[in-house]
């Protein structure tokens, strides 16, 4: 099937892709992720479509799937169906095609289209890398290890952006005894450093072995109907290894409402006071001080000549993110594949390490826990409470039994999903009619692409590093994105050799999206048997409406650049190579979203913040001082307690709250 899809005139040949591809699912099934299991019955059924054909004939395996891609279904696949299935395929074999590498470890697809990896490049090639603060051997418990029989005065589930702030702050400023739990491993982020029990991450460029070893189901998980990715991180450092470091505060229209309409009382001087806190820990200044030589996204560039031309240069701005000046970025525009030049400054590199500072110099205890999930929290009822006394684990990849992991409090962390996915599975909890699992949201996003007569290169630069706020708030902010070939072409439109033509424009295009913030209308759904859940999305008419100005906005400043693009390619189906004289028309027609390719890395809510408890129909399953209602002992701590999306990049926030969060913890 990949050769279907393959260049003819590649050094690769199709079965050497195709053993990528083998060995992928092979990884896939050894992490214990269940998307596995989906990923080989959509390869069953796409077998089956090419049953009764040579598969050694290229022309008529491609004339199969094209069949599927229009539409017409075999075996009673309906037609939609079908769609999908083409569509899998094809997003398979192009991550497959540009993300295998050859013996000198470049991608051959990758570099025909003229790509050249960070160390290629002239300050790639004399970059030094810092030290690495690795977490030592004596605090790590890998998912082989017996539990202890111990209670420990906190246990945090997940590691991430939340997490990580909570568990330094119970280290450091209260000494107490904190075992944090998380489900991913411990891969440390700079190339190449060795972890105390010889862990290694992938090569800084390899982007099909970072999906696997960095990311949630190795960036598979999708809603259910397979309408939008969610990507999230799985690995000790949790989504802020793979951000992009942007870093916005809480806007004001968002305070007022979470105030109003939740009852939160925090949104003013206090959440300030916790960002400027967070601000100094993780270093955050604007872009342009941090990346050396300027190699800030070169889509910027394009951008600021549409905003000149139409007015508005006031509106973009560079972007504020959490990345060091000392030694400066080089905008290698790696961010999503982890920075293996160590100037993120993640969580991993600067929340835990601390932590572990504190305990060794005797402020507190701490003990990490890798590669387990949590199921669910345990307890025991007494005076009409739950009380929190542990956490029900297993190892990820599922060897060991359940065990439990003892504590006086418990602090739920695992990330919007997750989070509601434990609670919901704590049957006390659950059946006392919390709407957990409600009011989840996500900022959303759909890339757009301006194809230009000369070469953008928008690879060598921070993969986004400006944004445009309209000076009325419309529900969204633009922002420049682009990536490495193999995750790019993912968000490029077209079938087939249309996608291949698309693909193959990649040094020329400028790329930015816009980052709509959702309605709240989704949910999530925990299995009951296993650690898995389904995440249902259900979008408004708002959120069509905003997409649409957004796709509008990115249009006219690209339409307005000097030099004007030749086109430029929305995420559609169908009609997505736009024209000056024709984007306006065919946006404004966009009635749904089967017709627009969206994706998030921004998950919110599901476990609601609110000064009163509700019921499954309204809001309410953490108080303002981050208790889970009901109950004792146990808290939430991540992007899940938003009562509404951000409509901006949320870690900040989830950082600041967590450090709110961790005084009420430590109080109660
Ligand atoms: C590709 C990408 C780019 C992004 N870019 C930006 C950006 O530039 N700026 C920005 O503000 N935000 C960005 N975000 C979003 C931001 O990183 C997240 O909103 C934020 O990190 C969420 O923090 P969290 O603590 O809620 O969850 P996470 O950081 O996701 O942490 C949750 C942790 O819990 C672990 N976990 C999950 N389930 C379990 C379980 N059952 N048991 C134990 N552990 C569990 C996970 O493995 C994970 O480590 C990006 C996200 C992605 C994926």
């Amino acid at each position: 099937m990949v050769d279907a899809f393959r260049p003819p005139d590649l050094s690769l040949s199709a079965e050497q892709i195709g053993k990528r591809g083998e060995r992928f699912i092979e990884d896939l099934a050894a992490s214990g992720s269940d998307r596995v299991d989906q990923v080989r019955l959509t390869l069953a059924l796409l077998d089956g479509c090419l049953n009764f054909l040579d598969r050694t004939d290229r022309q008529a395996v491609r004339g199969r799937l094209t069949e599927l891609e229009k539409g017409k279904g075999v075996f009673g696949l309906l037609p939609q169906q079908a769609r999908d299935l083409a569509r899998f395929a094809q997003r398979l074999a192009f991550i497959l095609i540009y993300g295998t590498l050859d013996a000198s470890n470049r991608s051959p697809a990758s570099a025909a289209l003229g790509y050249d990896i960070a160390p290629d490049r002239e300050r790639g090639r004399t970059a030094t890398i810092p030290p690495e603060p690795l977490l030592s051997k004596e605090i790590l418990v890998p998912p082989d290890d017996p539990i202890p029989d111990h209670v420990f005065d906190a246990v945090v589930i997940g590691s991430g952006s939340g997490g990580a702030v909570v568990t330094r702050r119970l280290v450091e400023d209260h000494g107490m005894d904190v075992a944090l739990l998380e489900a991913g491993d411990y891969v440390p982020e700079g190339s190449p450093s060795i972890g105390p029990r010889g862990e290694r991450r992938p090569l800084a460029w390899d982007e099909i072995e970072t999906l696997m070893r960095y990311y949630k189901h190795a960036g598979l998980q999708l809603t259910l109907g397979h309408a939008m990715f969610v990507f999230q991180g799985q690995c000790l450092g949790g989504s802020s290894v793979v951000n992009n470091a942007v870093c916005f505060r809480m806007p004001d229209r968002v305070r007022a409402l979470w105030r109003q309409d939740f009852g939160v009382p925090w949104t003013g001087v206090e959440l300030d006071r916790a960002y400027d806190r967070i601000a100094k820990e993780v270093g955050i200044a604007g872009a342009e001080q941090v990346v050396a030589g300027g190699f800030l996204n070169p889509s910027g560039r394009f951008l600021r000549s549409g905003a000149v031309r139409l007015g508005v240069e006031q509106n973009l701005h560079p972007c504020d993110v959490n990345i060091s000046h000392d030694p400066a970025c080089l905008g290698c525009g790696y961010c999503n594949l982890v920075c293996g030049y160590l100037r993120k400054n993640s969580v991993l590199q600067t929340m835990l390490p601390a932590a572990a500072r504190s305990a060794r110099s005797g402020k507190g205890r701490l003990t990490v826990f890798t590669g387990r999930n949590a199921l669910c929290i345990s307890g025991e009822i007494g005076n009409g409470a739950f009380r929190a006394n542990g956490v029900v684990v297993r190892p990820r990849r599922k060897h060991h039994p359940e065990a439990l992991l003892r504590g006086r409090k418990v602090v739920v962390s695992a990330g919007a999903v997750a989070s509601s996915s434990v609670l919901e599975r704590t049957a006390p909890i659950n059946l006392s009619g919390l709407p957990i699992g409600k009011r989840f949201a996500f900022n959303f996003g759909s890339p757009v692409h301006a194809d230009y007569d000369q070469e953008v290169r928008a690879y060598d630069g921070l993969q986004i590093a400006h944004y445009y706020r309209p000076e009325t708030d419309q529900g969204f902010v633009i922002e420049t994105w682009f990536n490495p070939p193999a995750t790019q072409t993912l968000a490029l439109p077209g079938w087939m050799d249309d996608l291949q033509r698309n693909v193959d424009r990649y040094m020329h295009y400028a790329c930015a999206a816009p980052l709509v913030g959702s309605t709240s209308e989704s949910w999530v759904d925990a299995h009951w048997i296993g650690d898995g859940e389904d995440i249902h999305i259900e979008l408004q008419n708002a959120d069509l409406e905003r997409l649409r100005a957004g796709l509008l906005t990115t249009c006219d400043l690209f339409f307005n650049s000097d030099p004007p693009p030749r086109r430029v390619l929305i995420g559609a189906p169908d009609d997505w190579e736009l024209t000056a004289a024709n984007y306006r028309d065919r946006i404004s027609r966009l009635s749904s979203f089967d017709q627009i390719q969206i994706g998030t890395g921004h998950p919110q809510g599901g476990n609601c913040l609110a000064s009163k408890p509700g019921s499954s129909g309204g809001p309410g399953v953490i108080s303002p001082d981050f208790r889970v209602y009901g109950t004792r002992g146990l808290y939430v701590a991540d992007a899940s307690v938003f009562p509404t999306s951000l409509g901006v990049n949320p870690h900040w926030t989830v950082m600041a709250i967590a450090d709110l969060a961790s005084a009420a913890i430590a109080a109660g």
